[in-house]
């Protein structure tokens, strides 16, 4: 029975995954047609051009052996390598880390970086698995992906609970079987390894430049206005933290396990001391609301930085916000999308807010590459001058060719991957 129900549970899972992926589809066939390419290069960006699954046996702590599905997506390496997170989560399924690959590669070509976009994944809860299975397991899976990834193949980075000692223990078993060193293996590692300053609050900053050029263009001064966000995690805290720190008044932020409201504003100090490495704060508290709630607060703007589909055809007409910033991939559907910008609603779309991490991600790589590495403040200002343009390109787009931000982002973000695939006579 339990059997029966995890499985009935997973298949809702995948199917959801599914829908995700064909939304993405569609999106892109619309923004090929506005651009007014043919047929076949639809046909060439709609599926990634590669997808690996392989099994991964890891020892257990009790001596068991337990044997893990991963996968590892290359969408599209017209433009350059393939770059992208892997997710270590028992939702993890091939559909969504074949839509994730493909919102890579529009972040790329959106910051305009020397990509194409890869994803990766591991169905598994590292939740419950020590430290040490968690090592086996990571290095279990680049042993299995090895002949396809590498510095100038497909470069890995961190993504929903995996992390800089993760990115560690993959870059020494890749530099362990090439029997060289490798820094430019993967990005997200820790400093003393190769990494790069300002690499973990990288997809933060970048939202915040987003939410900044947004409340310009809407006349909403930073100061003071009401911010709520999803999701307390690597991007949602960070974020909050900078919110508060332009001025701004946080009065909202969640977990998986409920809300935090003050319409005074939250102590975001405070929030960020006590809350543990997956993002959890809001079991500390006794006055919780929903996250349904939570979406729904009357509020300037509203950060999603959680999980896919938060903002659907069922709540769409009550989210009070004046601007919607994406941090989070994926959560807003297309029908969501369509009601929001109906209601006058500025949404910054995720494969544009959310493009601060692989852009530091890169700055990691080149440093690498160089063997030369760059301050705090050179990482920023670069930062800044990309997500900036990037900004000004999407909303450039989305002005003169009368359409949303969404469909304006994934214009800009296909152009040069159907650029260069038509460069290198595959269309
Ligand atoms: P994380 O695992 O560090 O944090 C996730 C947060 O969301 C946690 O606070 C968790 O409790 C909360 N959460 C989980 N399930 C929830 C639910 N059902 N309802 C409400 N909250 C829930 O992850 P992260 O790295 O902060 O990533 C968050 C989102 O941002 C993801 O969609 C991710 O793909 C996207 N993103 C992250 C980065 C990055 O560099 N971290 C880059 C690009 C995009």
């Amino acid at each position: 029975m339990v059997a029966q129900n995890r499985s009935e549970e997973r298949s809702e899972t995948e199917k959801e995954k599914l829908d995700i992926l064909e939304a993405t589809q569609t999106i892109i066939k619309e923004a090929l047609d506005k651009l007014g390419y043919p047929e076949e290069v639809y046909e060439l960006l709609k599926e990634p051009l590669r997808v690996l699954t392989v099994r991964i046996p890891v020892r257990m702590d009790d001596g068991s052996i337990k044997i893990f599905t991963g996968y590892r997506a290359q969408h599209n390496d017209a433009v350059g390598p393939t770059k992208g997170g892997v997710r270590f989560h028992p939702d993890v399924t091939e559909s969504e880390v074949k839509a994730l690959s493909i919102w890579m590669s529009l972040k790329a070509g959106i910051v305009d970086l020397p990509y194409g976009g890869g994803k990766g994944g591991i169905v598994c809860d590292p939740r419950e698995m020590s430290f040490r299975e968690l090592e086996r397991l990571s290095r279990g899976y680049v042993r299995a992906i090895s002949q396809i990834v590498g510095p100038t193949k497909d470069i890995p980075a961190p993504d929903v609970f995996t992390n800089s000692q993760i990115m560690a223990w993959m870059m020494d078993e890749y530099s362990r079987i090439r029997e060289f060193d490798s820094p430019g293996f993967i990005t997200g590692k820790p400093l003393v390894l190769g990494g790069s300053h300002g690499r973990e609050s990288a997809t933060a900053k970048g939202v915040t430049i987003c939410i900044r050029e947004a409340a310009k263009r809407k006349g909403i001064p930073l100061e003071g206005a009401r911010v709520v966000v999803q999701g307390f995690g690597n991007a949602g805290s960070y974020l909050a933290k900078f919110m508060h720190d332009a001025g701004a008044k946080v009065i909202g932020i969640s977990d998986a396990y409920g809300a935090l409201y003050d319409p005074n504003g939250l102590d975001i100090d405070y929030l960020l001391e006590r809350r543990d490495s997956f993002g959890t704060v809001t079991k500390l508290f006794k006055n919780t609301i929903t996250n349904k709630e939570l979406l729904e607060l009357d509020c300037d703007i509203l950060v999603p930085a959680a999980i896919e589909n938060q903002i659907t055809e069922e709540n769409a007409h009550n989210i009070k916000a004046k601007i919607v910033v994406e941090a989070a991939n994926g959560p807003t559907t297309l029908k969501a999308t369509e009601i929001l910008t109906e209601r006058g609603i500025l949404i910054v779309p995720d494969v544009l807010a959310s493009s601060g991490g692989v852009t530091v991600s890169y700055f990691e790589w080149v440093q690498n590459n160089q063997g030369y590495y760059w301050t705090e403040k050179e990482v920023e200002e670069r930062l800044e001058e990309v997500i900036v343009k990037a900004f000004n390109n999407v909303y450039n787009t989305a002005i003169n060719r009368k359409v949303n931000m969404r469909l304006a982002a994934y214009m800009v973000g296909v152009r040069k991957m159907a650029e260069a695939s038509r460069f290198r006579g595959w269309i």
